[in-house]
């Protein structure tokens, strides 16, 4: 079977100047950073570029997006963008390229913006919500915050070309005070991502002992209190989770990404020494889930498919539990993301951890655009009513839809039990 990949995450520095504590590459045991080379070679990105033009050739892709990511990519030097840029559309020029960079901010100065506008490289910074909160986590290594230079690197952004800011949520920021924040920063658009964990391993901020317990969506809660704020703000920003999300329920098809929908997951990570992975996030499951022994310097991009990670992560949202399969919101919620579904049990066997507050947010957004239209514009749409409790106790009844035995094999196959 051959994947359609079009997106693809370029590590091209392996160090960070900060150190924030929640952070999967540094903070979580896996210490393989460590072996990698600082920077990606631009030998690697030019074996990396011929190879991907050959890969998009035989897929007839007319187009790929690059992300220069790391670490922190902007401990490389302006002119390895420069480089980076030149060397892909030299390699490529029937390839239409859309760059864009993911940073922490911290020494993204006018320079950095002026050089990122030349070479079209679209910016995204991350924060994580008003300075007491961001200066928890976001340290630099002395461990003074990072929240000052993060805030000017965003202002900066306004009268640049900032494409985004990217949180992860923190349920215990008041979603009054993070939305205040925005605005006073000026956010045009918010990017907001769930944090790492799955059925074993409680993300931040929730209350272990509430888990469990059937009523208990604390992320869901959160996401409404945000909805609601934004829904009445007549000049709010784009929040492109919601947007994502509301799309969806109003039946616009190719929508999705690897937290929701139904999309396949058409993204490949570059290390910074060529190995060719899967999304790194879902490293936060066990050590060693995205290793394999597949570099650019020896193998071709397609070498990767035939990794059991990268099949079962790019038709993730296809391939779910029974209990997914019979959920109503299955369509909008795809199961979730992969990585929130491990548990040591049951591999991949799982619905998302976020299964309750998914439900809870879905039945919210789904009710308030049926109240929100006017009738002959419901009458339009294929969705109905819906309530959490009526879906939560569904849960509890015989399956109608059965899963394929192959899947499910599938899908177990990462329990504890049978990791190599
Ligand atoms: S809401 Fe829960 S059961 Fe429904 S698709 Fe999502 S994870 Fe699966």
């Amino acid at each position: 079977m051959m994947y359609r990949v079009t997106s693809f995450v370029l590590k091209i520095a392996s160090r960070c100047n900060l150190n924030c504590s929640y952070c999967y590459m540094y903070n979580m045991g896996d210490q393989t950073y460590l072996k990698q080379p600082k920077f990606m070679a631009l030998e690697t990105i030019e074996i990396f570029a011929q190879k991907l033009k050959e890969y998009c050739e035989s897929m007839k892709l007319e187009f790929a997006q690059i992300v220069f990511h790391g670490g922190e990519p902007l401990l490389a030097k302006p002119d390895y963008y420069e480089k980076c840029v030149a060397i892909f559309k030299n390699t490529a020029p029937e390839l239409e390229f859309t760059f864009t960079i993911q940073t922490n901010g911290v020494t993204l100065d006018q320079n950095w913006y002026s050089l990122f506008k030349k070479l079209n490289i679209s910016i995204g910074i991350s924060i994580d919500g008003p300075e007491k909160y961001h200066d928890e986590y976001r340290i630099f290594h002395n461990g003074k915050g990072s929240y000052t230079q993060v805030a000017e690197a965003i202002k900066l952004g306004n009268k640049n070309q900032l494409a985004g800011v990217l949180l992860v949520v923190n349920i215990s920021i008041p979603v009054e005070e993070l939305y205040t924040e925005m605005k006073n920063l000026g956010v045009a658009r918010l990017n907001l991502l769930l944090p790492d964990g799955h059925h074993d391993k409680p993300p931040f901020g929730i209350d272990e002992t509430q888990w469990k317990n059937k009523n208990y969506a604390p992320f869901a809660d959160w996401f409404i209190s945000l909805y609601k704020l934004w829904k009445k703000d007549k000049e709010r920003p784009g929040i492109y989770f919601f947007e994502t999300l509301v799309k969806m329920i109003m039946g616009e098809e190719g929508i999705g990404n690897q937290l929701v929908g139904r999309r396949t997951n058409g993204v490949i990570v570059l290390e910074s020494d060529g190995s060719i992975e899967v999304v790194d996030s879902l490293r936060a499951c066990f050590e060693g889930i995205t290793r394999n022994e597949i570099n650019i310097h020896n193998n071709t991009l397609e070498d990767l498919f035939e990794n059991d990670t990268f099949q079962l992560y790019y038709k993730a949202h296809d391939k779910v539990a029974e209990q997914c399969l019979n959920c109503p919101v299955y369509d909008i919620c795809g199961g979730g993301f992969l990585g929130h579904r491990y548990s040591e049990e049951n591999g991949f066997d799982n619905p998302t951890m976020y299964c309750q507050d998914m439900v809870r947010l879905i039945a919210y957004i789904q009710n308030d655009i049926l109240e929100s239209l006017p009738d002959e514009a419901v009458a339009e749409l294929n969705i109905e009513r819906i309530t959490y409790e009526e879906i939560i106790n569904g849960f509890e009844k015989e399956n109608e839809l059965k899963i394929d035995p192959e899947v499910q094999k599938e899908l177990a196959s990462f329990k504890k039990e049978l990791q190599i």
